[in-house]
């Protein structure tokens, strides 16, 4: 039998999952439909999984070096059974935390695979979701007076590096390895590559990146790729930069050995596994688009700052519409679209206002615009720089690798960005978010007075350097 509802949401990850939490607040009648897991990409397959990996590694790593803490300790091994036990008992209990959010806010859960219909008996307007449910029950069919596209996105691989989960794998296969490969290439030095690199290194692989653009994060400031080259050197990391893997090159047998071309020559590369890791394509198969007016650009849907797409009122949001492939973006962007729903008059994102984060060890994060961006739309620029080495809690965690830098503007005196690496920065980028947002300048940052001993210290010592009057610097 049809059900009728104010909102259905194709797509229960971070993104659907929060817009049906507001849609109930705000009392509209809600469900939503999800073929894998609520939770989606980032409590399943990404931001989590990966984070309790990391911290795993982190604490290895640690552990390995306690004694300069004065901590004695011997054989530290890793028990890898134990560290994928622990990652996925805390995706468990976060999963049960969303479904129980459901609930409570008595939004209905189809679990199945939905797609949108064109004008049926149901409605004169595309938007009717038939639900191909699991357990194999009949069809459903959802008549919406709104929709939300929140499908997401999956792992890209180059065209002929076939993935086969066991030898050559994306993050998806990764986050499921028994144990630590002894060594490992990976293709792709983003943000995701990075986190990679960072913590199998930290497990104690040998870990050789190979990365197309002539810098690692190349999407960060210069100076934040140069650090984090350096840093993840220093942990022994292997980064090729400028380098074209050349697919058709691959050679499986007890490894995988690969070729790249490096500056105008090929190199050889082996390794026990190799991790594709260049980017995420918008999950826009099989939902029935072909059935609406939704336009497709590059891959990804097209929606306007509302979020609608050409078809009013079918939204689409998250990774499936590309730009910042964010869990945190995912979500502002369902609430925005529910909003709009429901008729609240929301603001528009402004994306450059968004935080990013980086969460290798030591960690990254950012804000706003990269001094050469800045330059380019024209501004007068200043920077003031502080290294974590003059930071007493650095040095106390034992942490003091990594800097913040400042970029503002001279003749306004406005934040324009803020770059951090160093430790715990993700936890310390919303300082200099909720700076963008009041857009305060470095003298309204630098006389919020950060407390001592903290990491935040050096977000206050780089606005004053902004001026050139950093008091440890
Ligand atoms: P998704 O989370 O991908 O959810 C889409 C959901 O739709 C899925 O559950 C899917 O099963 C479902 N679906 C698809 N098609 C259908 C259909 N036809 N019917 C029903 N259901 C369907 N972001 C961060 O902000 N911080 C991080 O630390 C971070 N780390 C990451 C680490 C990794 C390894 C990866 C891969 C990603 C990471 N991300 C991180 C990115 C983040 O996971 C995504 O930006 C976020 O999950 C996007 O949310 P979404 O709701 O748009 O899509």
């Amino acid at each position: 039998m049809a059900q009728e509802y104010d909102l259905v949401i194709l797509g229960g990850g971070t993104g659907g999952y929060v817009a049906a939490i507001r849609a109930s607040q705000l009392g509209l009648k809600t469900a939503i439909v999800e073929k894998g897991k609520l939770g989606g990409t980032c409590l399943h397959k990404g931001c989590i999984p990966s984070k309790a990996l990391l911290r795993s590694a982190e604490v290895f790593a640690t552990a390995k070096h306690s004694e300069d803490f004065g901590v004695v300790t011997s054989d530290v091994s890793i028990n890898f059974s134990k560290v994928q036990e622990r990652k996925n008992k805390i995706v468990d209990q976060l999963h049960k935390g969303v479904q129980h959010l459901m609930k409570q806010g008595k939004i209905d859960v189809f679990e199945g695979t939905g797609r949108i219909l064109g004008p049926s008996i149901f409605s004169p307007m595309p938007g009717t979701i038939s639900v191909e449910m699991n357990n194999g029950d009949e069809n459903e069919m959802l008549i919406p007076k709104n929709v939300i596209v929140a499908t997401g996105s999956r792992p890209r691989t180059l065209p002929g590096l076939d993935i086969d989960g066991q030898l050559v794998m994306t993050s998806d296969e990764a986050l499921a390895l028994e144990e630590v490969p002894s060594s490992i290439i990976i293709v792709g030095g983003g943000v995701i590559g990075i986190e990679w690199a960072s913590m199998l290194s930290d497990f104690g692989a040998d870990v050789t990146v190979i990365e197309y653009a002539d810098r690692i994060v190349p999407t960060e400031d210069k100076e934040i790729s140069k650090e984090m080259q350096r840093l993840m050197k220093k942990k022994g990391v292997k980064i090729v930069t400028g380098a074209k893997v050349l697919p058709e090159t691959l050679q499986k047998g007890e490894g995988v050995t690969i070729s790249a071309e490096v500056k105008g020559s090929q190199q050889e590369f082996s390794a026990e596994k190799l991790l594709v890791s260049v980017g995420r394509q918008a999950n826009t198969e099989g939902i029935g688009i072909e059935n609406t007016d939704i336009q497709i650009e590059k891959g990804f849907i097209l929606a306007n700052e509302y979020f609608q797409t050409k078809e009013s009122h079918i939204y689409a949001i998250g990774d499936v519409i590309g730009g910042l492939q964010l869990a945190h973006v995912a979500s502002h962007e369902g609430i925005v679209a529910v909003e709009h729903i429901a008729g609240k008059n929301p603001s528009p994102i402004d994306y450059s206002l968004v935080s990013k984060c980086i969460y290798s060890s030591p960690e990254a994060a950012s804000v706003g615009l990269t001094e050469d961006e800045a330059k380019e739309k024209g501004h007068n620029v200043k920077t003031g720089k502080f290294s974590f080495r003059a930071i007493g809690k650095a040095l106390v965690f034992g942490e003091s690798d990594g800097f913040v830098k400042i970029v503002a503007d001279k003749d306004t005196d406005d934040i324009l960005g803020v770059h951090m690496i160093g430790p715990h920065v993700t936890d310390m980028i919303s300082e200099a978010g909720l700076a963008r947002v009041l857009d305060a300048t470095p003298w309204e940052v630098a006389h919020t007075i950060h407390p001592h001993p903290t990491l935040s210290e050096a977000i206050g010592e780089a606005a004053l350097a902004v001026d050139g009057k950093a008091i440890h610097g």
